[in-house]
């Protein structure tokens, strides 16, 4: 019998702001479970409990997910957000993204790159060359949704982050993220810290290095997260980019290398490579 498949997103608001959002790619059999973490998730959240809670279910059983790798992953410790950030500068440099492009979209992520500076549901799109945003609705972003990873894999990832300290959801999820995002071929860099005022990692994810995470991009307790996305200033249509990141299935069924920390120095090294 083919297996079936179904698309579960929940978006979460407070006072009429967007509070939490995730999404997930699961069977019939583990739809119930999976909503039910969902409304748990939006009630707790760090930053207050939510008003409203919309569940989505799509069937998408019979529709061929698009199958692929999960990253690289390494940390590279710092000791607070500043350093955190001026590695993650020198990172997106070196993956090709102007100075006047990484200023502004740190900046607005920063301040909250919504309208009233508040905190976007997705993700900025930035013109890697003027910094131009490009997403067609700057409070909501480009959501990356229709993804997930087969039982097998998600259990060898649960495994493989043990040993490091980072089996948990922000990273599994993050991970995931950045892979489908790497996986259009047509990002070169994303930049994400969480809205969690209890969590201030974050991560710079690039093709040649895979998934940057930083312990330190946001002082503790700022409320304000986001993401980027970065876009080669050549690509004239983002209309096909945005297409695959909301509706394309898009399932991680490998795991990348899941590398121990290196130091700041190391990553410079590699750069410089
Ligand atoms: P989180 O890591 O879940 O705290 O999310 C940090 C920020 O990333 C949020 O404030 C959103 O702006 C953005 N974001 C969260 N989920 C997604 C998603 N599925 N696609 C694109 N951007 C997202």
């Amino acid at each position: 019998m083919e297996e079936s498949l179904y698309s579960i997103r929940m978006h979460a608001t407070c006072l009429g702001d967007h509070l939490s959002g995730a999404e997930a790619l699961v069977s019939e059999s583990e739809l119930r479970a999976v909503a039910g973490d969902l409304v748990a998730r939006a009630l707790g959240h760090s930053r207050g409990k939510a008003q409203s809670i919309r569940i989505s279910i799509d069937d998408l059983t019979g529709t061929e997910a698009k199958k692929g790798s999960l990253p690289d992953l390494v940390t590279v410790p710092v000791d607070d957000y500043r350093e955190g950030r001026r590695a993650a500068t020198q990172l997106l440099a070196g993956a090709g993204i102007s100075d006047l492009a990484i200023t502004r979209t740190l900046d607005a992520l920063s301040q909250g790159a919504a309208p009233g500076h508040k905190a976007m549901r997705g993700a900025m799109l930035v013109n890697a060359a003027s910094g131009e945003r490009l997403e067609p609705d700057p409070a909501r972003g480009v959501r990356v949704s229709r993804l997930g990873l087969d039982a097998a894999t998600a259990d060898a990832l649960r495994c493989a982050l043990r040993p490091l300290g980072l089996d948990n959801a922000h990273v599994r999820e993050a991970l995931l993220l950045a892979a489908k995002v790497l996986a259009s071929g047509q990002v070169l860099a994303e930049i994400c810290w969480s809205d969690d005022p209890d969590y201030t990692a974050g991560y710079v994810a690039i093709p040649r290095l895979g998934y940057v995470r930083f312990p330190h991009l946001k002082p503790l307790g700022d409320v304000r997260g986001g993401r980027a996305f970065f876009l080669p200033s050549g690509l004239h249509d983002s209309a096909a980019l945005i297409s695959f990141l909301q509706d394309t299935p898009w399932l991680a069924v490998r795991l990348g290398r899941l590398n121990p920390p290196i130091s700041l120095e190391a990553l410079r090294d590699l750069l410089d490579r």
